[in-house]
């Protein structure tokens, strides 16, 4: 069942709940309950209270979840609405279209992730040989070398990003 029909069958529960409380104390104060009755009516109220917190504890995780799954496809959203794509690669545009790269499309079809490929070699045209790092079908990209910033200028705040297979030389 959805959060929201939950949450409003929890609320009519706890209404009810209430007014059979209310109905109670009005007949308490009158002293025109048997013991009995007040006792079951009472246990009526608590079991109709503790199935509203039950449900509405439910209820709870389902928004959780569903608050997350917003957020991946928002930040998903926002990747793709930056991804430009050229020279058989993926690239992030920043705020001023500047880019940088490359990614693996292969990864980013697969998963919604970008990925940097695995630098294998740099060619004497100018070009660097990188391959997809989780090797999907041992796919390679041939890129020109000044547009990888990313792999010619090794810095050291890249290092978390850098394939593992990398070596600064
Ligand atoms: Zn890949």
């Amino acid at each position: 069942m959805d959060p929201l029909t939950v949450i409003t069958t929890s609320l009519r529960g706890l209404v009810s709940a209430k007014n059979l409380a209310n109905g109670l104390l009005e007949r308490l104060k009158k002293n025109d309950i048997p013991r009995d009755e007040a006792r079951m009516t009472m246990i009526e109220v608590l079991d109709s209270i503790q199935a509203a917190q039950g449900a509405l504890i439910d209820a709870k995780h389902a928004v959780v979840a569903m608050q997350e799954r917003v957020k991946e496809l928002t930040d998903a959203h926002e990747l793709l609405a930056r991804r430009r794509e050229h020279d058989s690669v993926y690239w992030l545009a920043d705020q001023n279209d500047k880019e940088d790269g490359p990614y693996c499309p292969t990864c980013w079809d697969l998963t919604g992730k970008a990925v940097r490929p695995v630098y294998r070699s740099a060619n004497d045209d100018g070009t660097l040989l990188l391959r997809c790092g989780a090797n999907h079908a041992n796919i390679t990209f041939r890129v020109a070398q000044q547009m990888c910033g990313f792999y010619s200028k090794p810095r050291v705040a890249d290092a978390a990003h850098r394939p593992k297979s990398w070596r600064v030389e």
